[in-house]
């Protein structure tokens, strides 16, 4: 339907979000002008409803989104984000519109909003699994997969389970979540916050507009979140910490809402974390308990995240590509032992010596990329066996072999090390790895 006949809407940057939105504003009524600063926005098709011009001004706009990347806050605020504060018209994030179209299509559909530095998109996938499992409507996206306005209309019972970046939480108004997690906390992305206060103060956010029928979730406990959580208790809300597991059951309000044992694709103390959140959404959902236990059992987990991808003569492969630091891996790597590892690519500073309580799980590392002869003197120092094999493709199967010879039971890929030197993206390392072991276990000709 038209709900935003009438209006103009102003898009910087033609990203795959931006493209997303300008595409949804148009199905939905809207006049749209867009660019984009590098691609000139020559990638959208032609609509009678769109300009595609740079912005000389933004008088008469109802609203400006800006991509996630562009900045609209000191120290350097793009040009046109200066140009709509000077004008007073609003700069909002797509999550925004969503909510402000559901509402004016006049569906009562639901909010649940996840923020935090690490876990978001594991519990955005969750929580919407779980949610489906217990037969609610649902439907995911924002910072990660589908852009949150090219979600679906859904019926009052539906809920829109919303990843939320700092950025899309910073340009957010009438927005209101009747769930919402803040994760956790830790220093990332201070260059554009400045500091960890303001960092926190871009993530307190995901509680606006709350009141106290709601529920609000805070998850590692520390000086910054226990400062958003007095904020959002002074508002009249109960902020509720996520509890920690109690002999692998997540137990809640006298229940036991998950059995982490029974939750293979979700392994580790961490995961956990995102586990108790989903499971605490969901009861505030109105799932039913036993679906929310079996939405967790038969997650099938995210790509390139501690994803089981294939089980080959009694060793498990396992695609951790999005660990792209030592931080990511330590995660890993702390929830198996006698580990075929194999790391390397553009080391972060630091490389893997903040690594070094977990190599005595390890059975072998194979190094790959740029920086191998670095992290193998790393490795040399604290006595681990390693070989630097290079590529990914000479990794696999000497992992395999050595699983063999060293009786280990994984081979995990938890890089360490961001993927810019030989691939193009975390994404696709992981899917040149999956690549690498199919290609290994029809040589082999055996079972998977
Ligand atoms: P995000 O979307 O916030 O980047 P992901 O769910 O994609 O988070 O997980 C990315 C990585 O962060 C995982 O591979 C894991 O190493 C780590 N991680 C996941 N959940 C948590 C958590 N709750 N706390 C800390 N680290 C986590």
């Amino acid at each position: 339907p038209d709900l935003f006949a009438g209006s103009r809407f102003a898009v910087l940057g033609l990203g795959r979000n931006g493209a997303a939105v300008v595409s949804a504003l148009l199905g939905m009524g809207a006049e749209v002008q867009a660019w984009d600063d590098k691609s000139s926005g020559s990638g959208l098709a032609a609509h009678p409803r769109l300009m595609v011009e740079p912005f000389d001004s933004l008088a008469g706009f109802d609203a400006l989104i800006l991509s996630p990347g562009i900045p609209h806050t000191l120290p350097t605020p793009h040009p046109v984000a200066l140009m709509a504060r000077e004008l007073g018209i609003p700069i909002l994030s797509d999550a925004e519109l969503l909510y402000r179209a559901v509402r004016a299509a006049g569906s009562k559909a639901r909010f649940a909003s996840i923020t935090g530095t690490n876990g978001k998109s594991t519990t955005t996938a969750l929580l919407a699994h779980i949610l489906q499992t217990a037969g609610l409507p649902a439907a995911a996206g924002g910072n990660l997969g589908n852009a949150a306005l090219s979600l679906p209309l859904l019926p009052d019972d539906g809920v829109y389970v919303i990843e939320m970046s700092s950025y899309m939480l910073e340009r957010l108004d009438q927005f209101h979540a009747s769930c919402a997690v803040l994760l956790n906390l830790t220093p990332d992305h201070l260059d554009r916050h400045g500091d960890m206060a303001g960092y926190a103060r871009a993530k307190a956010h995901v509680f606006d507009n709350m009141t106290s029928a709601d529920l609000a979730l805070f998850g590692t406990p520390g000086p910054e979140m226990q400062n958003v959580a007095d904020a959002v208790a002074a508002r009249g809300i109960q902020p509720v910490w996520l509890p920690e597991p109690v002999d692998g059951r997540i137990v809640a309000r006298g229940a036991t809402l998950a059995d982490l044992s029974n939750a293979p694709a979700l392994p580790g103390a961490h995961n956990a974390q995102n586990v108790a959140a989903a499971a605490l959404m969901a009861v505030h959902c109105d799932a039913a308990p036993d679906s929310i236990a079996s939405g967790i059992a038969r997650f099938p987990g995210l790509s390139h995240r501690q994803k089981v991808v294939a089980r080959h003569r009694g060793v498990t492969f396992i695609d951790d590509s999005k660990a792209t630091n030592a931080d990511a891996a330590e995660r890993a790597l702390s929830c198996y032992d006698r580990i075929i590892w194999i790391a390397g690519g553009m080391a972060k500073s630091g490389g893997i010596a903040p690594l070094a309580t977990y190599f005595p799980r390890i059975a072998h590392a194979l190094l790959i990329g740029r920086d191998a002869p670095m992290l193998a003197e790393t490795l040399a120092a604290h006595g681990v066996a390693h070989t630097v094999v290079g590529t990914l493709e000479a990794a696999v199967p000497e992992a395999d072999r050595l699983a063999q010879a060293l009786d280990a039971p994984v081979v995990l890929l938890s890089p360490a090390c961001a993927s810019f030197d030989q691939f193009s993206s975390f994404e696709e390392r992981g899917s040149r790895f999956l690549h690498h072991v199919d290609n290994l276990i029809e040589t082999d000709g055996s079972e998977i």
